[in-house]
């Protein structure tokens, strides 16, 4: 095989509930993932060596070199196979970077999968989901896709079954947010305020809208306990989620500053893209449906 081709779709959190601070610096996390279509494309070819070249929006700010989470993902599973083994990897990006739908990981992801493919490994998604769990705590979300609860750090999963497919519109920002920044910003704000932090727990109503693929009890269900430290970092994104009230229900994605839109229909979500966008509030309005997939070979 010459080239193998992968894609792996971005995330939306639908619950981030952030437990205490822990020893380790980690907080404890119940995290409801959700699997959109806005997908990267990885094409990892025959190589010598393992090398890396990102195209599309945002290509500027990714690393183009032992950093890339692709490449340290590739890295990671030669070493498994007790091999030097090379590849060229092209990385189309359509995930926004920075943009808090954990397109790092994505990539990590993709270039388990496509290496895996490539070097001829014949690894189980068992063995690679291990070796995923060590790159990153989205890594394994990405691998499995679908819509699952992560707890730990987040890369402890149990799929939830969803009785139906959701419309999204996500407005995509300027620049990103860092993710240790955001996690400061919430320590910093809760001890500010002297807010008491309880253990993080999965919203019962959530999973039943899940359940049902019920998206009108689902949008007033989604919740982010890092909303608020985004905010503080980031105030347009107050603006943002206001612009979109005539949604089902808005969120900041992650740790941001891309925000989630759920609408009634592939058509409400249209016209909230449109409104999105002449508010001037965003970058752009894309389009999504949730659950789809995880990383997945293409032709
Ligand atoms: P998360 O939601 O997982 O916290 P994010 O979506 O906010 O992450 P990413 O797009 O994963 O952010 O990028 C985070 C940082 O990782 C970027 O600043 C970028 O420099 C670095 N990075 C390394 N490899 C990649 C990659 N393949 N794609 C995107 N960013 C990468």
């Amino acid at each position: 095989m010459t080239s193998v081709t992968v894609r792996v779709p971005a995330k939306v959190n639908l619950q981030l509930a952030v437990g205490p601070i822990r020893d380790d610096g980690y907080h404890d996390l119940v995290n409801v993932f959700h699997a959109v279509s806005i997908f990267d494309e990885i094409v990892a070819s025959e190589g010598t060596a393992l090398t890396v070249r990102v195209e599309g929006h945002g290509a500027d700010q990714v690393p183009d070199g032992g950093d890339n989470l692709a490449v340290r993902a590739a890295h990671a599973l030669a070493t498994h196979a007790g091999r030097p083994y090379g590849a060229s990897l092209l990385i189309r990006k359509n995930i926004p970077v920075a943009g808090g739908m954990a397109g790092g990981s994505a990539d990590a992801a993709a270039a388990l999968v496509a290496c895996n493919e490539l070097w001829g490994l014949g690894l189980s998604r068992d063995d690679l989901m291990e070796i995923a769990a060590d790159l990153g705590s989205d890594v394994p979300f990405a691998l499995l896709g679908g819509t699952a609860v992560g707890t730990g750090r987040g890369e402890k999963l149990t799929p939830l079954e969803v009785g139906g497919v959701f419309h999204w519109v996500f407005a995509l920002a300027d620049g990103g947010l860092s993710t240790p920044k955001v996690y400061r910003e919430c320590d910093r704000m809760r001890e500010a305020t002297g807010m008491r932090v309880g253990w993080p727990e999965p919203s019962e109503d959530l999973l039943a809208a899940l359940r049902d693929g019920d998206s009108v009890r689902l949008g007033k269900a989604i919740s982010n306990d890092l909303q608020p430290a985004a905010i503080m970092l980031r105030r347009s994104l107050a603006r943002t989620l206001e612009a979109g009230h005539e949604a089902l229900g808005g969120i900041v994605s992650g740790s941001g500053p891309t925000c989630a839109f759920l609408a009634r229909s592939p058509e409400h979500a249209a016209e909230l893209a449109v409104s999105l966008t002449a508010a001037g509030v965003c970058r752009a309005a894309v389009i999504g449906d949730g659950p789809v997939p995880g990383a997945t070979v293409g032709s």
